[in-house]
């Protein structure tokens, strides 16, 4: 799709895409111990990027600083050009899908997904109308009614992504979503998501220590290593030309 259109304004590779989001310079340190290094990343409108790295390595604690869940020590936080380090968590045009789903046990399915629509206000057409459409996505209208607990793993992942992108975050955080997910199931979720991304055209920060998970669904990868990016790249890029042995060794062929 080369044409974009009024509702279809996001390019993943565009050499001119807007960066939806900016870091710049940042670095945090718990104590005395410095665990991200002035960590500089763009990431484009309607692109799909991973953090890819060991444990360790300061993926989840980038993650957390950008939802605000963490305040950096230093360096810059851009969203389409604001800076949203001040700003509190619910405050950030974000959404969140985390390895443990995080449901509501109370509530329903379609209550789940509401729940972020009713805390921003959405009049109750403008709800039922995102609910029924979030349900279509993620193809769980036949189980609206249900609790989380009457759901396998795969379905109370889906409603979380679901309820994540209900109102239309700028990005959408992910940190090891599939990580509790059987093999099977992970590689079935792994399609789903590149659907979904397909289908909305959210812009996608993603975090996993899978290298397969990572080539399958991203547009750049960027390896982490000891709080810095030892490569950021295309999937193939990083396969076929890996700038350093880090890279070589933790993004080779992983059979
Ligand atoms: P990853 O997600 O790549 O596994 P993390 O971001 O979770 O890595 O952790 C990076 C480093 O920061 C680790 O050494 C971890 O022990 C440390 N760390 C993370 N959170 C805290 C915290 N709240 N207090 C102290 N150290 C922390």
């Amino acid at each position: 799709m080369s044409t974009p259109t009024m509702t279809d304004t996001h390019t993943t590779t565009g050499a001119d895409a807007v960066p939806s989001l900016r870091i710049r310079g940042l670095s945090k340190t718990f104590g005395e111990t410095e665990v991200l290094t002035s960590i500089d990343l763009d990431v484009k409108k309607g692109e799909f990027l991973t953090l890819l790295g060991p444990s360790g390595s300061g993926k989840t604690t980038l993650l957390r600083i950008i939802a605000g869940f963490e305040t950096a020590s230093g360096g810059e936080l851009l969203l389409d050009g604001t800076d949203i380090s001040v700003l509190k968590p619910s405050e950030r045009k974000l959404g969140m899908v985390f390895q443990n789903y995080a449901l509501f046990p109370h509530l329903t399915v379609a209550e789940n997904i509401a729940y972020g629509l009713k805390v921003r206000k959405y009049d109750r057409g403008a709800l039922r109308r995102r609910v029924d459409h979030m349900l279509e996505v993620v193809g769980l209208g036949h189980l609206a009614a249900r609790k989380p607990t009457q759901l396998s793993g795969g379905q109370q992942q889906r409603v979380a992504l679901a309820r994540a992108l209900a109102y239309e975050p700028e990005i959408l955080l992910m940190d090891e979503p599939l990580g509790a997910l059987d093999r099977s199931l992970r590689l079935q979720m792994e399609q789903e998501i590149k659907q979904v991304h397909r289908e909305t055209g959210t812009t996608v920060i993603y975090v996993t220590h899978d290298q397969e998970e990572a080539l399958v669904l991203s547009d750049r990868v960027a390896i982490m290593n000891q709080g810095v990016f030892a490569g950021l790249d295309t999937p193939m890029n990083l396969f076929t030309r890996p700038e350093n042995s880090f890279v070589a060794r933790f993004f080779s062929d992983s059979n």
